[in-house]
């Protein structure tokens, strides 16, 4: 699609956030399944159910403009979900991965962020009030879901930290407390 008005680029980005939650609902149980933390495996849950929903919502905004739902491939978000997942199968220690899961989904999110901004600005050049508010409902999930995560990290970064400290790495930091606490 060569878009050459503001309207057909608002469809041409609708068309790319259908496929990109598409491929959300496709990654997110592989995600679910990979982390550990009960309460990172119950808000990607809960996000997985939201996301569904979001599907739909374009769905409802395509049929508002009587026009048939289209999914575009949208390349950046299949980027950041490789790069997840790519990262995420590599990493043995368990809170370890659960921040990797975490760092991924933080990025995804952004990117749907940034995606659903921009189609709720054009939605409202355009008049599109209805498709404004729904887009908007969209975006203030997508943030709430990036708010959630930055809470889990909280603890599961924590973790990790502790994690794959081997004996010589615990050593120097014990070294380096002692010394700390010298001075
Ligand atoms: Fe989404
Ligand atoms: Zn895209
Ligand atoms: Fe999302």
């Amino acid at each position: 699609m060569r878009p050459n008005s503001l309207r057909e680029l608002y469809v041409e980005q609708l068309q790319d956030l259908y496929d990109a939650e598409h491929q959300i609902i496709k990654a997110l149980p592989k995600m679910i399944q990979a982390a550990q933390s009960d309460g990172l495996r119950a808000a990607l849950n809960e996000h997985l159910n939201v996301t569904k929903e979001q599907a739909n919502r374009i769905e409802q905004i395509f049929r508002g403009m009587g026009e048939k739902p289209k999914a575009e491939k949208c390349k950046g978000v299949q980027g950041v979900i490789k790069e997840g997942d790519d990262l995420i199968g590599e990493i043995k220690n368990e809170d370890v991965r659960d921040a990797a899961i975490i760092a991924s989904a933080q990025r995804v999110e952004h990117y749907e962020i940034a995606g659903y901004g921009t189609a709720r600005t054009y939605a409202d050049l355009l008049d599109e009030s209805e498709a404004s508010d729904l887009l908007q409902q969209t975006l203030d999930e997508e943030k709430e879901a990036d708010e959630k995560l930055t809470s889990l990290a909280g603890e599961i970064n924590a973790e990790a930290e502790e994690a794959g400290t081997g004996e010589a790495e615990q050593e120097t930091r014990t070294r380096r407390s002692r010394s700390r606490r010298a001075a």
